[in-house]
């Protein structure tokens, strides 16, 4: 006689002793009728949670974009205020002293003309001259006119470029919002709004391309390896100038490292001779810094704890760069994780 298939209990917490009558299909656990209907209203509620998250954040966000409160206004407004109030008091300084200078001049003109009138008016009266005084009082006149000839180079700008009155200041902007955006072929798959790349069960090159063009600055991913075998996972950057390609770290423009113990560099694959060893492995944090002022990549392992350097030669790989993965073994999956 055939065994009767075993009678299944609801699976609650709560200890319940009723007979399961359905299964859940996303947890596997079986319940009774009442248990399954709790189970569902838990899950329900769990949903509006996140619903209600969601529309927090969206509520945030817009009225974050509705009023300019980045930090960094506020900063650039201040240095705005800080300039003006130097170059007014410049310009002030500047202007007192010119006046100082015009009034120290004009008195002496004043001075002159005075002595030379009382000469003249002296000397006729007495017809008391002769053609070495006229001589005399002509090259006298002369300078006068001269000294009174505002064009004249009594006064000039001297300008101190070395010595700037007010700070030049800049952004620097640190991109840290990657995305994966494009791939060469559908071998790999880009997924959960572009945080992960996954390879299908086939072993193929293909190359995968984040969002974002890095040209100034100091950027930041951080990468999650959810699944690798060490034997070809490439993170690195290329130039946007290259078109997306099966081999790509074949190109010139790719720097970066690959799990195998390799270095990408002007287009050479290179075996890693120091140690340690270049790694990826499967649960293994990886932070890539772009430093595009000083044409430098680096890769860091959490686990390792290592930092490895390239400097880029920017006649091979010219900006904008990009974030550039090659992926080649089944099942290979990677993360970008929020910096
Ligand atoms: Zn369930
Ligand atoms: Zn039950």
């Amino acid at each position: 006689m055939e065994a009767l298939p075993t009678r299944k209990l609801c699976s609650t917490i709560n200890d319940c002793k009723q007979t399961a009558a359905t299964n859940c299909e996303g947890c596997s656990q079986s319940f009774c009728t009442k248990h399954f209907l709790e189970h569902r209203h838990l899950l329900s509620e769990e949903m509006n949670v996140i619903i209600s998250e969601h529309s927090h954040l969206q509520h945030t966000f817009k009225q974050s974009i509705e009023c300019d409160l980045h930090p960094f206004v506020k900063q650039i407004d201040e240095w705005e205020k800080e300039s003006i109030v130097k170059i007014q008091q410049k310009a002030e300084k500047l202007r007192q002293e010119l006046f100082q200078l015009i009034s120290i001049r004009n008195n002496e003109i004043l001075s002159i003309l005075q002595q030379l009138s009382e000469d003249l008016n002296e000397n006729r009266k007495n017809d008391n001259f002769i053609e070495m005084d006229l001589q005399q009082w002509k090259i006298t006149l002369e300078n006068l006119k001269t000294k009174l000839d505002s064009s004249s180079t009594t006064f000039s700008f001297d300008i101190h470029d070395d010595l700037p009155l007010v700070q030049n200041i800049s952004i620097i902007f640190t991109i840290e919002n990657e995305l994966f955006e494009k791939v060469f072929d559908n071998i790999v798959q880009i997924k959960q709004y572009g945080q992960v790349a996954i390879h299908d069960t086939s072993y193929n090159y293909t190359e995968v391309r984040g969002k974002n063009e890095y040209t100034t600055g100091h950027h930041k991913i951080r990468l999650y390896i959810e699944q690798s075998a060490d034997k070809w996972t490439f993170l690195g950057i290329t130039s946007k100038s290259i078109l997306l390609q099966k081999q790509s770290t074949n190109s010139k423009s790719s720097y970066g490292w690959a799990n195998n113990n390799y270095f990408l560099l002007n287009g050479e694959c290179q075996l890693n001779r120091s140690s340690p060893r270049i790694e990826m492995k499967t649960n293994d944090i990886i932070t890539l810094i772009f430093d595009c002022d000083n044409h430098k990549i680096f890769m860091i392992n959490e686990r390792t704890n290592t930092k490895y350097e390239l400097i880029v030669n920017i006649n091979h790989c010219p900006f904008p760069w990009q974030f550039h993965v090659n992926l080649y073994e089944a099942n290979s999956c990677i993360r970008i994780l929020s910096a």
